[in-house]
């Protein structure tokens, strides 16, 4: 899979389906694979942080979630032919599914079970094995994982926010015992209805980050990283990443 360098992350140049394909390639593959999703916000985090943004280059595959980072690419000259969004390319690995065992582990109390409901409500080819809530002190994690493990998953959605869930998925990588694992922040609260994704037209403007913003004012903060993450980028493009 041919991947570009962004700001120092190494995010896929391909588009939505053959992202999905290669989630199903790993599927039949024999070991952990991981599966990561950086926003312009994630790669910012990983440009100050170099043990992060090494986790984030060990994956298996790293998608271009925000429109920013699709922006970015094309400033660089190294084109990303699409937005693959990880909620996106949730919802087509699982309507492809035959016969997928899903474990959900992340998001507020109750909601992950809320979520097992409606996949498998939605998803004829799902079957969801485990939830688990991404609320925990040391004993319970350790319980979490005996979970895990006993389940056996195919694929282990972990949804604790970035960079939390990214460190969490590395640090256990070995113990996990699941085909793929794929953090995916808010993708629990959205798949059981606790948060709206932006009506498809948005979407289709590259404008999710505006309806989120109107939604959530308060993510004001977090989501300067998109106008910093673009000045950098351009910084990069003019002055070759010398400029700092
Ligand atoms: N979360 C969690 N445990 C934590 C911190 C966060 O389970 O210790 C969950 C939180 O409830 C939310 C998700 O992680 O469901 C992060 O959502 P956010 O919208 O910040 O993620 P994004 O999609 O923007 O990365």
């Amino acid at each position: 899979m041919k991947t570009v360098s962004i700001l120092g992350v190494d995010v896929a140049a391909c588009s939505r389906v053959r992202a999905r394909d290669k989630v199903f390639e790993m599927l039949r593959e024999t070991g952990l694979h991981m599966v990561f999703t950086p926003n312009s916000e994630i790669i910012m985090l990983a440009r100050k942080n170099k043990a992060f943004q090494d986790i984030l280059n060990q994956a298996d595959l790293c998608t271009a979630d925000g429109i920013g980072v699709v922006y970015g690419a094309k400033i660089l000259g190294t084109p990303i032919p699409e937005r693959v969004a990880g909620f996106d390319l949730l919802t087509d690995v699982l309507q492809h599914a035959n016969d997928l065992s899903v474990y959900l582990f992340g998001s507020k109390p109750g909601v992950a079970e809320k979520a097992k409901a409606e996949m498998e409500h939605r998803f004829a080819g799902v079957h969801v094995v485990g939830t688990q809530n991404g609320y925990f002190d040391e004993a319970q994690e350790q319980l979490i994982l005996a979970d895990i493990r006993e389940k056996q998953p195919d694929l282990l959605l972990v949804c604790l926010g970035a960079p939390k869930q990214e460190q969490w998925i590395w640090q256990h990588r070995e113990e996990i015992g699941a085909k793929v694992v794929m953090g995916l922040g808010g993708s629990l609260d959205v798949l059981a209805g606790e948060v709206k994704r932006a009506p498809d037209i948005f979407i289709k403007l590259g404008l999710e980050w505006f309806y989120r913003l109107l939604k959530e004012p308060q993510r004001i903060g977090r989501m300067m990283a998109l106008p910093h993450f673009l000045l950098v980028i351009l910084k990069e493009k003019i002055f070759g990443g010398k400029s700092e």
